[in-house]
């Protein structure tokens, strides 16, 4: 069978990554979670103490930022600078340096060409912002998934605690992803779109199990 991708886009909390996997899963091929990289970079600003927002600071730290993706047993690992950090790109602090840092262009290409490369061999589900907009826009299937920011944020809150991270409630998620929206949806480089062409996907009111197979029977339906 020939290689394909799917493209799955939409906004924070959205649901898609779980779907994005789910489907991977179901239909046997990779599956790369591109927010993921661009939590390691805003990780990376973190630790070297650089504003994630200062553009030129964070183009001076490229050359020194060694971002790689590792799948292990078809898990996503992220190494940064040579170690592993998978769990700790997942803090709410990271998630708002993670937008900031994906607003600059120089970040974004090294980004999106790992991207692209990582696709080019095998089949793959990414999912992200701009997948379908620019990273992969001949991708054979095209998703938008989304929600209302209330029930992301709800989302969101759930996911943290099951971390063991209560260092926030409800109104903070909420506007910490509604900060992500505005940046993510306003920003002049690759932004967050719904293409056209995009079949769109409400996670509020189907369950996941269901948007699954929504999903997987679209695509069987175009082959
Ligand atoms: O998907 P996730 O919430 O982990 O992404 C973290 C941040 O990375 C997003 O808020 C967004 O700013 C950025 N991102 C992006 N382009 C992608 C994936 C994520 O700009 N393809």
């Amino acid at each position: 069978m020939s290689i394909f991708q799917i493209a799955v886009d939409g906004p924070s909390g959205s649901g898609k990554s779980t779907l994005a996997k789910g489907v991977a899963k179901k239909l046997n091929i990779m599956y790369l979670d591109t927010g993921a990289m661009y939590r390691t970079c805003g990780l990376c600003a973190i630790k070297k103490g650089i504003d994630p927002k200062d553009e030129e600071a964070v183009n001076a730290m490229l050359p020194d930022m060694d971002v790689q993706v590792k799948f292990e047993d078809g898990i996503q690992h992220m190494i940064l600078n040579g170690e592993d950090v998978t769990e700790q790109i997942r803090t709410p602090e990271v998630s708002v340096a993670a937008s900031d840092v994906s607003a600059h262009l120089e970040l974004r290409r090294k980004m999106v060409d790992m991207q692209r490369e990582i696709a080019r061999h095998q089949s793959f589900v990414l999912d992200g912002r701009d997948i379908a907009s620019n990273v992969l826009p001949n991708a054979k299937y095209k998703f938008y998934v989304t929600a209302p920011a209330s029930v992301r944020a709800e989302r969101r809150l759930a996911e943290l605690k099951e971390r063991g991270d209560e260092s926030q409630s409800y109104e903070e998620v909420l506007r910490d992803i509604e900060y992500r929206d505005q940046q993510d949806t306003t920003r002049l480089i690759s932004p967050l779109v719904q293409v056209p062409e995009a079949v769109v996907i409400d996670t509020s009111t189907v369950g996941i199990e269901e948007t699954q197979d929504l999903l997987i029977s679209y695509i069987n339906e175009v082959d």
